[in-house]
């Protein structure tokens, strides 16, 4: 009889409420968790064909290694073998800094997959671990840092404005188009700036600025809520400091001025700044790779981060509003070196207590090719495409030339892997057990946790990518560092210091809000 398992959807940030029916160890229906907080029963495209991605017959199924240009099956004790002999050796010719870690997330859809990565290098004793999030998100996260010394998150399910700035929520946060039409409909106001008219547009008012220019309008924004003297107060004297100054600043930035920078009409801008400013609980979603992926994306988040404070958008229902995280055990281990971009962004690297979790990628390549500040050889991937996501195409293929060991760890075979010595099969999310929910909570503001279960074993030959590198820091000698032998161990430990322990979630299948 088939069985029901609640989980949730790994493929991006969202992790939305699955129910997942399997029979005989063999998934045959997957739908949207009806109770759950945020999809409440939906799924997009992506989740609706989750099977035919678990199941699809260009799944990597065996460990292999490229010979005369050719991939060749091996088995998991040869790869194993082979590869750590490999670092060993590099690792004697170059240092342990000659050793470079990559992944597509960061963390936040793969909690394990990051904190082995992290383990690993540091009991490799390399400072180097890399991530598409260098190059994007992390100007935000950032930018809030600055401005407010942690990282508030938008609450625009209780917003009475919301500004999608660069952000098509039907594209990437279905659930937010979702809940914004109800909202709309409600009497919530919406303002849509984008330089491409998304359908959202049309239940709001709709600005069309130039692409890049976002700053300047933000800024041109600040110059009438301050010349009109639509700033809150009471905000703006208890908890800011420097307001002399941003009004000198934006001087500059006259809603005619920036109407020649962005294109949009200097009425549009002063009528979206009135609304803004004097509208109780507005919200600015910034978009991703349109706001983040800007060459002034930093600046332009700050400004933003402005904007919600000197109309007291903060702490406030609707506004941006800290929300409590959920320590997990921290995994990482020590690195005296320093990664790529330490001395050079150092702001970027570590602002306030704790370093950034990785270095910046942005040097990646050329630090490669020019080996510069000294030769890196060895280059590990899982669950990222860099030959694909990263800026420059061919100078990232010029640099994989250059390296010596090159291992690439995906459930498919990608561009990246193409590149690579050897192929190791990775399992899905549905097949391992491990940290589900959101517990960063970044992206709804809503801080939610469950196990991730297993609902059926790992197909083909495929592994977790904790045990890929479980099992290789065992190889080089690092049995004190890599003592789990099984998926829940390693989630066991993870929860050991949090304030719901593991068997809380094992009890409450459904997962837990904070
Ligand atoms: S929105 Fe993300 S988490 Fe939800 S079903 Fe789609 S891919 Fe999965």
């Amino acid at each position: 009889m088939a069985q029901i398992i609640k989980t949730d959807c790994g493929l991006c940030v969202n992790c939305c409420g699955l129910d997942v029916h399997v029979e005989d160890d063999r998934i045959i229906k997957i739908e949207g968790t009806k109770e759950h907080w945020l999809n409440a029963g939906s799924m997009c495209p992506k989740g609706e064909h989750l099977m035919d991605w678990v199941y699809s017959p260009n799944r990597l199924k065996y460990p292999m290694k490229k010979v005369n240009g050719r991939f060749q099956r091996i088995s998991w004790d040869q790869a194993m073998d082979e590869i750590a002999a490999r670092l060993n050796v590099l690792k004697e010719k170059y240092g342990s800094h000659t050793l470079m870690l990559w992944t597509g997330s960061v963390g936040v859809e793969h909690i394990e997959m990051s904190y082995f990565m992290q383990r690993f290098r540091g009991a490799f004793g390399s400072p180097h671990f890399y991530n598409a999030e260098g190059i994007c998100f992390r100007t935000r996260i950032l930018a809030r840092q600055m401005t407010f010394g942690r990282c508030p998150a938008e609450e625009p399910r209780n917003s009475n404005l919301v500004i999608l700035w660069g952000n098509n929520p039907d594209a990437s946060y279905f659930m937010n188009g979702k809940m914004i039409r109800e909202r709309v409909a409600q009497g919530m106001k919406l303002v849509v700036i984008d330089p491409r008219r998304i359908p959202l547009a049309d239940h709001g008012i709709y600005l069309q600025p130039r692409p890049g220019t976002d700053c300047a309008i933000a800024l041109a924004m600040m110059n009438v809520i301050i010349t009109e003297e639509l700033w809150d107060k009471e905000f703006v004297d208890k908890w800011t400091s420097g307001f002399d100054k941003l009004t000198e600043h934006v001087k500059a930035y006259t809603p005619e001025q920036v109407e020649i920078i962005s294109g949009v009409p200097a009425a549009d801008i002063k009528n979206v700044a009135r609304l803004y400013a004097t509208t109780d609980g507005s919200c600015i979603l910034e978009g991703v790779c349109s706001t983040n992926q800007q060459i002034n994306g930093l600046q332009t988040h700050r400004a933003n981060a402005i904007l919600q404070s000197i109309t007291g958008n903060v702490d406030v229902p609707g506004g941006w509003v800290t929300t409590p995280m959920l320590p997990l055990t921290d995994m990482r281990l020590p690195v005296e070196e320093k990664p790529l971009g330490a001395e050079e962004f150092p702001v970027f690297y570590q602002f306030g207590k704790r370093p950034a979790p990785y270095g910046s990628s942005s040097l990646l390549t050329e630090a490669i090719i020019k080996e510069k500040p000294y030769p890196i050889k060895a280059f590990i991937n899982a669950g990222g495409n860099p030959a694909v996501t990263f800026p420059d195409t061919k100078r990232f293929m010029e640099a994989m030339k250059n390296i010596e060991l090159n291992v690439c760890i995906d459930p498919f075979m990608t561009e990246t892997g193409e590149l690579a010595d050897y192929v190791l099969p990775a399992c899905t999310f549905l097949e391992e057990t491990g940290v589900g929910g959101f517990p960063y909570c970044l992206s709804h503001c809503t801080p939610y946790v469950m196990l991730r279960k297993k609902c059926i074993e790992p197909l083909h030959e495929s592994k977790a990518v904790w045990w890929i590198y479980n099992e290789l820091g065992r190889k080089l000698g690092y049995e004190e560092y890599f003592p789990w032998k099984t998926d829940e161990e390693v989630v066991e430990y993870l929860f050991s210091k949090s304030v719901i322990p593991y068997q809380k979630l094992v009890d409450n299948p459904e997962g837990r809000l904070l």
